[in-house]
């Protein structure tokens, strides 16, 4: 029992600690970690003890992932965030952040994809181009302002921008680059603008202490590249977790691979 301004307050003291928990807790979204790159990645933040919300647009797919995390022993939640509904999916998501946790610490937005229309500039068709725009450009972008007020209310919030080399225009146009001939418009596109709003991201929130950064991967065995690539998920999450754990002094509005840095 507990007495303010003369009224007798019955507290339970468990929900009261559970509810400052929650309000404590360093919080991390990761968009499309129910496999490949992200669940990697939702498993490294949780392994580091972040409160993990794996994000996913298939509520089956989104739980399995999570409960197998919360088996590995990490407070891993399954939430859904579905980029081709944004930006409805992701105020529905801001609500749900703010009310349970007041913050958000890091946002990954990792979800993203390739349309088997996409090709060279002079073959690439339009839907092609407006669907893969519409999940790694609007619906990343969407997110993100949807859930800004949440990560200007964290202690110093880490936004990742899942890139691509192949989103950057100094490599597309260097002869002596190995992704040189590595043409397909839409998505190379969509990883421009996604680096774009990295940059732009960034110049809005210099002065606070909100860091934007967009990571490569590198070429990645998963279910988007067929599995037929040279590196692992583990190493793949590399450059992902460590922009999503910068410390206060640490770089903003840059392009990270996890050997070094990649030019725009
Ligand atoms: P992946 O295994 O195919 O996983 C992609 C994830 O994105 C899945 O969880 C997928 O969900 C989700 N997703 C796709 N469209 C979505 C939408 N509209 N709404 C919500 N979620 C959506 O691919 P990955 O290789 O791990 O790729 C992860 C990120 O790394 C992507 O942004 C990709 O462009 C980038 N990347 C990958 C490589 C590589 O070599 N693998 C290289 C450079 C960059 P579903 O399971 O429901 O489809």
């Amino acid at each position: 029992m507990m007495v303010m301004d003369g009224v007798h307050l019955e507290v339970n003291r468990s929900r009261i600690d559970a509810i400052v928990e929650e309000f404590m807790a360093k919080v991390a979204l990761i968009t499309g970690g129910n496999k490949g790159i992200g669940f990697e990645v939702a498993r490294q933040l949780g392994r580091a003890g972040f409160t993990v919300l794996l994000g996913a647009r298939d509520a089956s797919r989104g739980a399995v992932a999570a409960d197998k995390l919360r088996g590995e022993g990490a407070d891993v939640r399954f939430v859904v965030a579905d980029l081709n509904r944004a930006p409805e999916s992701g105020a529905a998501l801001a609500k749900r952040i703010g009310e349970e946790f007041g913050h958000l610490d890091v946002l990954v937005n990792n979800a993203g994809m390739g349309d088997p229309a996409d090709g060279h500039a002079s073959v690439a068709t339009i839907d092609a181009l407006r669907h893969t725009f519409e999940t790694n450009f609007f619906g990343a972008v969407a997110f993100t302002q949807e859930l800004l007020p949440l990560l200007r209310a964290a202690e110093g919030a880490r936004i990742v921008n899942v890139s691509s080399a192949l989103g950057s225009l100094a490599i597309n146009g260097d002869a002596s680059s190995p992704f040189y001939h590595v043409k397909s418009l839409a998505y190379n596109a969509s990883k421009a603008a996604l680096n774009m709003f990295t940059v732009d991201l960034a110049y809005d929130l210099r002065e606070t202490k909100v860091k934007v950064n967009s990571a490569c991967p590198g070429f990645t065995a998963t279910d988007m590249t067929n599995h037929n690539a040279p590196q692992t998920v583990e190493e793949g999450a590399i450059a992902i977790v460590r922009l999503a754990q910068l410390p206060d002094d640490g770089p903003t509005g840059c392009f990270i691979h996890k050997d070094g840095t990649y030019p725009w």
